[in-house]
């Protein structure tokens, strides 16, 4: 019987005669070794996968959240136990992370803080209170460091920005007298304080918004609300002295 010396053979694929070796063992076939040769059968494992990418990446994700889905107990404590061996390097490491990427840990943080978020002001109360006098001391020291740069920026944010200025003026005023209510519109709101500079600027002349019944009227009160504001000259807003009549 010659097969059974032979020590080589030739792949179905390529026809090279090759050692039985680059054959891939199978009991069934002649010689008990694949037709095709080990590096045929790579090519065509390759060409399918590169064929169907987009199949098995999908197939790789689905395998990968059914067994992080299945193992996930194991897994965190894995990554629990890691974390602690790792502990000062994961520290350092998120701290450069998080000065590096300022908007993604921003967001990351925001998104911790909306789902957990009883917890958050649950810890943030405790935290508060066991480090009291630090906390205290550290925002006094932070605003008497920061309070003249504080003033200037809001000195040139009023400068650049009157019409906000009056805007929040009059909702301050509107709100310390409660007659702002949540439906007001604030759009609208803008809208008649924008008016009021560009009128202030265009006639060279001080206009004021005027609330046309009084947020504190002797026997109606009127709302902080677009449609009882009207625009007047400064003299008349302070000849007008609050005539709202009341029948
Ligand atoms: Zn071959």
């Amino acid at each position: 019987m010659a097969e059974a010396h032979t020590t080589s053979k030739q792949c179905t694929i390529c026809k090279q005669v090759l050692t039985l070796e680059l054959f891939p063992k199978n009991k069934e076939s002649k010689h008990g070794r694949r037709g095709q040769c080990k590096s045929c059968l790579n090519a065509m494992a390759r060409k399918r996968y590169t064929d169907n990418i987009d199949r098995e990446r999908e197939k790789q994700k689905t395998y990968s959240r059914t067994y992080r889905e299945k193992h996930r107990e194991r897994l965190l404590a894995r990554a629990r136990a890691l974390y602690q061996k790792n502990r000062v390097k994961q520290v350092e490491k998120a701290a450069l992370y998080r000065a590096q990427n300022p908007d993604a840990a921003k967001k990351a943080r925001l998104d911790y803080y909306y789902r957990n978020r009883d917890y958050c002001i649950q810890q943030n109360k405790l935290y508060l209170e066991k480090n009291r006098e630090a906390y205290l001391a550290r925002s006094r020291a932070y605003y008497i460091a920061n309070a003249e740069r504080k003033r200037q920026y809001s000195r040139e944010w009023g400068r650049d920005n009157p019409e906000k200025v009056a805007k929040n003026c009059g909702k301050r005023r509107a709100a310390l007298l409660q007659r702002f209510p949540q439906w007001a519109d604030e759009v609208e709101i803008s809208r008649v304080y924008a008016l009021r500079q560009t009128m202030s600027d265009y006639f060279k002349t001080d206009f004021h918004v005027d609330h046309i019944i009084p947020l504190r009227g002797r026997k109606v009160s009127g709302l902080h609300v677009h449609n009882n504001l009207q625009i007047l000259t400064a003299e008349q807003n302070l000849s007008k002295g609050n005539k709202f009549k009341c029948k």
